[in-house]
Protein backbone atom coordinates (compact mmCIF):
# COMPACT_ATOMS: atom_id res chain seq x y z
CA UNK A 1 0.00 0.00 0.00
CA UNK A 2 1.34 3.57 -1.16
CA UNK A 3 -0.17 6.69 -0.73
CA UNK A 4 0.11 9.82 -2.37
CA UNK A 5 0.42 13.18 -0.69
CA UNK A 6 -1.24 16.20 -2.65
CA UNK A 7 1.80 18.26 -2.12
CA UNK A 8 0.79 21.46 -3.88
CA UNK A 9 0.12 24.02 -1.31
CA UNK A 10 -1.33 23.95 2.69
CA UNK A 11 -0.59 21.53 5.31
CA UNK A 12 0.76 18.12 3.81
CA UNK A 13 3.60 17.74 5.76
CA UNK A 14 1.23 17.06 8.47
CA UNK A 15 -0.06 14.26 6.95
CA UNK A 16 3.34 12.65 6.12
CA UNK A 17 4.02 13.16 9.80
CA UNK A 18 0.73 10.59 10.52
CA UNK A 19 1.73 8.60 8.10
CA UNK A 20 5.26 8.13 9.99
CA UNK A 21 3.83 7.20 13.06
CA UNK A 22 1.47 4.47 11.32
CA UNK A 23 4.39 3.09 9.44
CA UNK A 24 2.91 3.68 5.47
CA UNK A 25 4.80 4.39 2.44
CA UNK A 26 3.73 7.17 0.60
CA UNK A 27 5.33 9.98 -1.90
CA UNK A 28 4.53 13.76 -2.77
CA UNK A 29 2.47 14.68 -5.98
CA UNK A 30 4.50 17.78 -6.53
CA UNK A 31 3.55 17.66 -10.65
CA UNK A 32 2.56 15.79 -13.52
CA UNK A 33 5.23 13.06 -13.84
CA UNK A 34 4.73 12.23 -10.28
CA UNK A 35 1.59 10.78 -11.44
CA UNK A 36 3.41 8.32 -13.03
CA UNK A 37 4.02 6.28 -10.59
CA UNK A 38 2.11 3.66 -8.63
CA UNK A 39 -0.79 4.50 -5.79
CA UNK A 40 -3.07 3.13 -4.11
CA UNK A 41 -4.96 5.89 -2.46
CA UNK A 42 -4.82 9.54 -2.26
CA UNK A 43 -4.30 12.53 0.76
CA UNK A 44 -5.64 16.10 -0.20
CA UNK A 45 -4.45 18.20 2.87
CA UNK A 46 -6.18 21.21 3.47
CA UNK A 47 -4.82 24.93 2.73
CA UNK A 48 -6.43 27.32 -0.05
CA UNK A 49 -8.82 25.34 -2.27
CA UNK A 50 -8.48 28.25 -5.16
CA UNK A 51 -5.61 27.90 -5.01
CA UNK A 52 -5.15 24.31 -5.08
CA UNK A 53 -8.10 24.00 -7.88
CA UNK A 54 -5.67 26.40 -9.78
CA UNK A 55 -2.12 24.85 -9.39
CA UNK A 56 -3.91 21.12 -10.29
CA UNK A 57 -4.88 22.88 -13.35
CA UNK A 58 -2.25 24.81 -14.69
CA UNK A 59 0.18 21.91 -13.72
CA UNK A 60 -1.73 19.73 -16.09
CA UNK A 61 -2.54 17.11 -12.78
CA UNK A 62 -6.21 17.55 -12.54
CA UNK A 63 -7.82 14.97 -15.45
CA UNK A 64 -5.49 12.36 -14.13
CA UNK A 65 -6.40 12.51 -10.41
CA UNK A 66 -10.16 13.29 -11.82
CA UNK A 67 -10.23 10.17 -13.32
CA UNK A 68 -8.16 7.82 -10.98
CA UNK A 69 -11.28 9.44 -7.96
CA UNK A 70 -13.79 8.66 -10.08
CA UNK A 71 -12.60 5.41 -10.81
CA UNK A 72 -13.01 4.67 -7.20
CA UNK A 73 -9.35 5.36 -5.68
CA UNK A 74 -9.88 5.81 -2.02
CA UNK A 75 -9.11 9.37 -0.77
CA UNK A 76 -8.75 11.22 2.12
CA UNK A 77 -9.83 14.75 2.34
CA UNK A 78 -9.49 17.59 4.72
CA UNK A 79 -10.54 21.23 5.33
CA UNK A 80 -9.49 22.68 1.93
CA UNK A 81 -9.22 19.08 0.63
CA UNK A 82 -13.15 18.82 1.29
CA UNK A 83 -14.02 21.72 -1.10
CA UNK A 84 -12.03 20.25 -4.09
CA UNK A 85 -14.27 17.23 -3.77
CA UNK A 86 -17.61 18.84 -3.45
CA UNK A 87 -19.92 18.59 -6.71
CA UNK A 88 -21.03 22.23 -4.96
CA UNK A 89 -20.12 25.52 -3.45
CA UNK A 90 -22.39 27.73 -1.48
CA UNK A 91 -22.39 31.20 -3.48
CA UNK A 92 -19.80 30.31 -5.68
CA UNK A 93 -19.85 28.67 -9.38
CA UNK A 94 -16.43 27.60 -8.97
CA UNK A 95 -15.89 23.74 -8.85
CA UNK A 96 -12.84 21.25 -8.58
CA UNK A 97 -12.95 18.11 -8.99
CA UNK A 98 -16.63 17.72 -7.52
CA UNK A 99 -16.80 13.86 -7.11
CA UNK A 100 -18.72 13.86 -3.84
CA UNK A 101 -22.68 15.25 -4.13
CA UNK A 102 -22.83 17.44 -1.80
CA UNK A 103 -22.91 21.41 -0.71
CA UNK A 104 -20.29 22.82 0.83
CA UNK A 105 -20.03 26.49 2.28
CA UNK A 106 -16.43 28.04 2.55
CA UNK A 107 -15.10 29.57 5.29
CA UNK A 108 -18.75 28.66 7.09
CA UNK A 109 -17.95 30.16 10.70
CA UNK A 110 -17.19 33.81 9.96
CA UNK A 111 -14.24 35.09 10.94
CA UNK A 112 -15.06 35.71 15.11
CA UNK A 113 -14.90 31.58 15.04
CA UNK A 114 -12.49 31.34 12.14
CA UNK A 115 -10.56 28.57 14.17
CA UNK A 116 -11.51 26.42 16.79
CA UNK A 117 -11.15 23.10 18.23
CA UNK A 118 -13.66 20.90 19.94
CA UNK A 119 -14.23 17.05 20.31
CA UNK A 120 -16.98 15.56 19.23
CA UNK A 121 -18.03 11.94 17.75
CA UNK A 122 -17.01 10.64 14.43
CA UNK A 123 -18.92 7.40 13.22
CA UNK A 124 -17.49 4.21 13.39
CA UNK A 125 -14.40 6.03 15.37
CA UNK A 126 -16.08 7.61 18.75
CA UNK A 127 -14.88 10.64 19.98
CA UNK A 128 -11.65 12.90 18.43
CA UNK A 129 -10.18 15.94 18.67
CA UNK A 130 -11.34 18.19 16.05
CA UNK A 131 -9.10 21.26 15.23
CA UNK A 132 -11.00 24.01 12.70
CA UNK A 133 -9.15 26.44 10.30
CA UNK A 134 -11.40 28.94 8.34
CA UNK A 135 -13.06 25.62 7.79
CA UNK A 136 -15.99 24.89 5.57
CA UNK A 137 -19.17 22.55 6.37
CA UNK A 138 -21.62 20.75 4.42
CA UNK A 139 -24.53 22.47 4.25
CA UNK A 140 -26.46 19.70 2.10
CA UNK A 141 -25.69 16.11 1.33
CA UNK A 142 -27.36 14.49 -2.07
CA UNK A 143 -28.12 10.72 -1.55
CA UNK A 144 -25.82 8.31 -0.94
CA UNK A 145 -23.62 10.53 1.17
CA UNK A 146 -23.03 9.05 4.58
CA UNK A 147 -22.70 11.78 6.92
CA UNK A 148 -20.08 10.88 9.58
CA UNK A 149 -19.88 13.69 12.41
CA UNK A 150 -21.76 17.01 12.94
CA UNK A 151 -20.67 19.64 15.15
CA UNK A 152 -23.58 21.87 16.55
CA UNK A 153 -25.99 20.32 14.07
CA UNK A 154 -23.23 21.00 10.87
CA UNK A 155 -22.12 18.74 9.05
CA UNK A 156 -18.21 18.00 9.37
CA UNK A 157 -17.34 14.74 7.98
CA UNK A 158 -18.83 12.55 5.49
CA UNK A 159 -17.99 9.32 3.33
CA UNK A 160 -18.92 8.51 -0.32
CA UNK A 161 -18.19 5.29 -1.90
CA UNK A 162 -13.83 5.31 -1.00
CA UNK A 163 -13.87 8.78 -0.46
CA UNK A 164 -14.07 10.53 3.32
CA UNK A 165 -14.15 14.26 3.62
CA UNK A 166 -13.69 16.18 6.55
CA UNK A 167 -13.91 19.78 7.77
CA UNK A 168 -11.57 20.20 10.17
CA UNK A 169 -7.64 18.88 9.92
CA UNK A 170 -7.48 15.21 11.95
CA UNK A 171 -3.39 15.53 11.08
CA UNK A 172 -2.84 18.22 13.61
CA UNK A 173 -4.25 16.14 16.37
CA UNK A 174 -2.32 13.54 18.42
CA UNK A 175 -5.51 11.38 17.37
CA UNK A 176 -4.42 8.72 14.94
CA UNK A 177 -7.65 6.85 14.24
CA UNK A 178 -8.87 9.01 11.54
CA UNK A 179 -6.14 7.90 9.33
CA UNK A 180 -5.64 4.40 10.48
CA UNK A 181 -9.75 4.10 9.09
CA UNK A 182 -8.86 5.84 5.87
CA UNK A 183 -5.91 2.95 5.62
CA UNK A 184 -8.36 0.47 6.65
CA UNK A 185 -11.05 1.00 3.95
CA UNK A 186 -8.40 1.68 1.58
CA UNK A 187 -6.92 -1.99 1.90
CA UNK A 188 -10.03 -3.21 1.70
N1 LIG B 1 -10.58 28.43 3.88
C1 LIG B 1 -9.86 27.48 3.07
C2 LIG B 1 -10.48 27.35 1.68
O1 LIG B 1 -11.47 27.93 1.41
C3 LIG B 1 -9.80 26.13 3.73
C4 LIG B 1 -9.06 26.25 5.03
C5 LIG B 1 -8.23 25.06 5.39
O2 LIG B 1 -7.96 24.17 4.58
N2 LIG B 1 -7.73 25.10 6.59
O3 LIG B 1 -9.95 26.68 0.86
Amino acid sequence: MTIAVLALQGAFIEHEKVLDQLGIPYFELRQASDLDRDFDALILPGGESTVQGKLLRELGMYDNLLEKIQNGMPVLATCAGMILLASELEGDSAQHFATIPMCVKRNAYGRQLGSFHTVSKVDGIGEVPMTFIRAPYVDQVSEGVEVLATVDDKIVGVKYHNQLAFAFHPELDDDLRIHQKFIELASA
